[in-house]
């Protein structure tokens, strides 16, 4: 472990020190654009689609550097930030779902008044004469597009709700369920399925716990190591029963009384089986007017640039770019990927406005944008990642923070964790859960 700690500090160092120059030197550079860009009538839109972990990142970067002549306009369906790496803790752990949603107050508050708009409404479609169809009838006109809608899993990956109030009502029903529940099955063992997993069975460690995994590898998109030690720990740790190689018929995402036929023929009852598995990327807005976008798995085609293209005609200059978690990048589908990938997009855009090729192309990094932080259980957590050569570091810690530090998620996106009290639902009314939601 004292290697993986020299090797984590000598890649951190080796990425941070540059990315840390580049920051700063854009820090810079966007305090003389707030003094040079002008907000004029027939300025024409940048439309940046999705809000979350990628799109935030290319919005604040937008609003540092178009050219006047250009506005950015931010299109997202939620009232608040998502901050969806919580949501399987804020399923079990009581009272602190209302933090997971972070105001949006703080994005790019520096910026030029009037250089972006953010707009809370759903996209529908995108039409060949460049315009977004919005839910609520509007049409808005792009010159490009960038689109960061990365894909939907639901309860208790993602909650359904559009406006916090009603996504904590979300939460707080899957919290009351799993406490009411004694025999609980839980379906998939990827990072959500271990950490609701043994998040129950450290909080509850009087009820029967059952993680069911279809591979015979826990965490099997990561190294064999890292899926050795987190069964050891489960097992041997928190007493979770874990069954590889089965895959069960998931009878809902969210199911009480529930039964699951394993491979032997034998079918046993659970009180909650929950479903961990599949995620279904949001790129139906191209579906109609560019099916030709759409790959096999229903993500966006991209070139190295993460410029759009269609597969009849690869050649075609379309105005949009497509990145994060949506895209068919060949990079993991991390929030640090989405980062990584804004900036390709904002250079190529800039590019274009400016008359020149786009041409600056996306390469993963990932020992960095792969790396994950696995929490097993109220503290144990383990940080992973492995390199493109398959070399990998794994590094424990037994120190983790019950609300997984969400202050600093809060500080991060420019608001004061104090606004946390605002709004906060204290009183709620008794929530529904549906007794089975298909997958
Ligand atoms: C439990 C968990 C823990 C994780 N931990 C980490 C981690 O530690 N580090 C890490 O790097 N990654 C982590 N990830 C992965 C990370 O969450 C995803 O890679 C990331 O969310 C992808 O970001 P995105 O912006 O591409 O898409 P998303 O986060 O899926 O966001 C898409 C946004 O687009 C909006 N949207 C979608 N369709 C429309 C529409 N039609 N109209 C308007 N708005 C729309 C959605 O509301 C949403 O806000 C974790 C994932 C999970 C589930």
């Amino acid at each position: 472990m004292t290697s993986d700690k020299v090797k984590v500090f000598t890649k951190a160092f080796g990425f941070f020190i540059p990315y840390l120059g580049r920051t700063a030197l854009q820090r810079v550079a966007a305090v003389g654009h707030r003094w040079s860009w002008q907000n004029t009538p027939d300025a024409k839109n940048v439309v940046v689609l999705g809000g979350s972990f990628a799109g935030i990142e290319l919005v604040k970067r937008l609003s540092e550097t178009l050219p006047t002549g250009y506005k950015a306009i931010w299109i997202e369906k939620n009232s608040h930030l998502n901050f969806s790496f919580n949501f399987p803790r804020y399923s079990v752990l009581e009272g602190h779902e209302h933090a997971a949603f972070i105001p949006y107050d703080g994005i790019a508050k520096n910026a030029p008044a009037g250089i972006f708009t953010r707009i809370q409404d759903k996209a529908i479609g995108v039409t060949e004469n460049n315009q977004i169809q919005l839910a609520s009838g509007d049409n808005i006109d792009f010159e490009y597009l960038a689109i960061a809608t990365g894909s939907s899993q639901p309860l208790p990956v993602q909650v359904t709700s559009t406006e916090r109030n009603k996504g904590c009502h979300e939460l707080q029903g899957v919290q009351k369920t799993i406490k009411a529940s004694q025999k609980i099955a839980i379906i998939g063992g990827g990072a959500v399925g271990v950490e609701i997993a043994s998040d129950i069975k450290d909080f509850y460690p009087d009820k029967e716990v059952t993680l069911v995994h279809s591979r015979g590898q826990l965490l099997n998109n990561f190294g064999k190591r890292f899926g050795d030690y987190t069964l050891n720990a489960l097992r041997d740790e928190l007493q979770i029963r874990v069954l590889l190689n089965e895959r069960p018929a998931i009878p809902g995402n969210f199911a009480r009384g529930a039964a699951l036929k394993f491979s032997d023929g034998h079918e046993e009852q659970f009180d909650l089986v929950i479903g961990c598995t599949g995620q279904r990327p949001n790129s139906s807005v191209l579906a109609a007017a560019y099916p030709n976008t759409l790959a096999k798995n229903s993500r966006i085609l991209v070139r190295s640039t993460l410029q759009v293209f269609d597969s009849t005609d690869a050649k075609k200059d379309l105005p949009m770019f497509a990145f994060g978690d949506v895209a068919d990048h060949p990079g993991p589908r991390m929030a640090r990927a989405g980062l990584m990938q804004s900036e390709v997009v904002l250079d190529n855009i800039l590019a274009k406005i400016n008359g020149q090729p786009a041409n600056r192309t996306y390469t993963p990094n990932w020992f960095v944008e792969g790396a994950i932080k696995l929490t097993l259980g109220k503290k144990h957590e383990v940080t992973y990642a492995m390199d493109n050569d398959g070399s990998d570091i794994m590094m424990p810690d037994r120190n983790g923070k019950l609300d997984l530090e969400i202050e600093s998620a809060w500080k991060r996106y420019g608001v004061d964790f104090k606004e946390v009290r605002k709004g906060k639902t204290e009183a709620e009314p008794e929530v529904q859960v549906p007794a089975a939601v298909q997958v």
